[in-house]
């Protein structure tokens, strides 16, 4: 058991160590500098993938009780920690205080089903085969085996939940996992080493390490590492994709997250709860999610008493200071990621777009913000925003609606407000995404559901048992003579 230590240093093979350089990591709401952090050097990062692959058979073969135990104990300190987590989480990356203890809310569950997955999981699977002559007296005997150590990458939106879809998974299998967070939020992941550290799990089985982007692709390309686990922006998961094509390679990406309002989604009462769940889900994390609303596709027929509460749960969104509890909507990861948000709604105005509310900007800070008539060429109708704007469409049926949310280049997931259950079923087979949310917005996940995308949206599925499938594969046994 080793002892966790300051939060400047990283955590290789298990243990705490520093680099020869530092970066410091600021607070995008007020610019103050909450941590400086330890970076690996090029020798430190080699010595991390060597006690994985090293280690990698011991930890395969090491009791599912084991593992499980690991994880229920990490479950158990975020539980007692969440607090501590939620701030820090709110330090880093500027998310509001309540959408932080959600997050971590989350992530011990991750680590819960984690634990509970890793008891059942590795159980052999027998089979006669003598339905054919050639198998008389054959029996084959199936299980999963960890392809071998995993490297996860993790993006800046949710620092500490998305290192735990790598890690938890990585765990309940026996598969050694070297964690890199986001550039701009890793203390989040390097207090989860901390908890890590306080287990009994072997040396070598992981590390986290904020290694550079510029050393990034030769750890990609690293044949030790056979499983590379990613989740962020499309244009870098595509060219990890494209440089290890032989490697197994699961990509969570990005998508334009559409809701559809139907026309039977048409009392007082449906229409308020879309408008109040499509407001705080184009909002929540500043729009920084990859399954928030971005595009809001709404029958003509409720069209026009939709809007105007729509605009009106937009404007009662609480801006401001992260750190406050009553704050829906903090600032985005950056000055730079809202003045790109403040360009692409210029363009689509410039464009002929009409904007409804919000439209400014203030430092990181963007206001929640809805536009209609926006021209299909823009990048706010064809890229992901990734910030609080959502674009209103009115459309003509649901054959209409089906086909606006598949114009996109994207898959990740759709909701749809219907009450219909054959409107239901047909949403299922008509949109092209990984995920339909009937009765809500897009931005539902729970984290025992497979989960991820089609089209440019990503490659394999993340919800832990999905993923515990994905970084194993089955090595069949056939007993003969029996
Ligand atoms: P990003 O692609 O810029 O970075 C993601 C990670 O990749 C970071 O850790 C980064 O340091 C690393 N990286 C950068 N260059 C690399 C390289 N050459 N090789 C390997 N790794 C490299 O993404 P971001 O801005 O941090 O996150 C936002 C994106 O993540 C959005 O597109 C969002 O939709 C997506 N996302 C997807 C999901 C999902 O589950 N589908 C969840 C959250 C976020």
């Amino acid at each position: 058991m080793t002892t966790a230590t300051s939060p400047h240093a990283f955590w290789l093979a298990g243990r705490a160590a520093t680099g020869e350089e530092t970066r410091d990591i600021t607070s995008p709401w007020d610019g103050r500098t909450v941590a400086t952090i330890s970076v690996p050097t090029p020798d430190q990062t080699e010595r991390a993938v060597a006690a994985a692959a090293a280690v990698a058979g011991e930890f395969a073969a090491t009791p599912a009780h084991v593992r499980a135990a690991a994880l229920d104990h990490l479950a158990a300190r975020i539980g007692e920690r969440a607090e501590e987590i939620a701030q820090l989480i709110t330090d880093e990356n500027g998310k509001p205080l309540k959408w932080a203890r959600a997050e971590v809310g989350r992530c011990r569950s991750v680590f819960r089903w984690a634990a509970d997955e890793a008891r059942r999981f590795n159980g052999a699977e027998g089979q006669r085969l003598d339905s054919d002559p050639g198998g008389a007296g054959r029996l084959a005997l199936t299980r999963r085996i960890p392809y071998g150590p995993v490297l996860g990458i993790a993006p800046f939106n949710f620092p500490l939940n998305l290192c735990a879809h790598k890690v938890a998974p990585a765990l309940a299998v026996g598969a050694p996992i070297i964690l890199k967070p986001a550039p701009a939020t890793p203390l989040s992941a390097l207090l989860l080493g901390g908890l890590l550290a306080e287990t009994d799990l072997p040396e070598g089985s992981w590390s986290v390490l904020p290694v550079p982007n510029e050393a990034m692709p030769s750890l990609v390309g690293d044949e030790r590492l056979p499983v590379v686990s990613f989740t962020g922006s499309a244009p870098v998961g595509y060219s990890i994709l494209d440089s290890v094509p032989r490697k197994r390679v699961t990509l969570e990406l990005g998508g334009n997250g559409a809701a559809v309002v139907l026309a039977d989604w048409s009392s007082d009462a449906d229409l308020d709860r879309a408008a109040q769940r499509l407001a705080a889900f184009s909002n929540y994390q500043a729009g920084q999610s990859c399954i928030s609303v971005q595009r809001v596709i709404v029958d003509d027929s409720v069209h026009d008493r939709l809007l105007p509460r729509l605009i009106a749960a937009v404007e009662a969104q609480v801006t401001g200071d992260p750190s406050d509890p009553a704050t829906d909507v903090g600032p985005l990861v950056s000055e730079e990621a809202a003045e790109r948000v403040e360009s692409w709604v210029k363009e689509a105005i410039e464009s002929g777009a009409t904007l409804l509310t919000g439209g400014s900007r203030d430092g990181a800070q963007y206001a929640p913000t809805v536009l209609t008539d926006v021209s299909p060429d823009t990048r706010l109708a064809r890229e992901e925003v990734f910030g609080p704007v959502m674009t209103v469409t009115r459309v003509f049926g649901e054959e209409q609606a089906f086909a606006a949310v598949n114009d996109s280049r994207y898959g990740l997931q759709a909701g749809v407000f219907t009450h219909d259950l054959a409107t239901a079923f047909r949403a299922q087979r008509a949109l092209e995404v990984g995920g339909v949310i009937i009765g809500d917005v897009p931005s539902y996940r729970a984290d025992q559901m497979p989960y991820g995308g089609v089209k440019q949206s990503g490659v394999g599925r993340e919800g832990v048992r999905y993923a515990m499938a994905d970084y194993t594969y089955e090595r069949v046994m056939v007993l003969t003579g029996l």
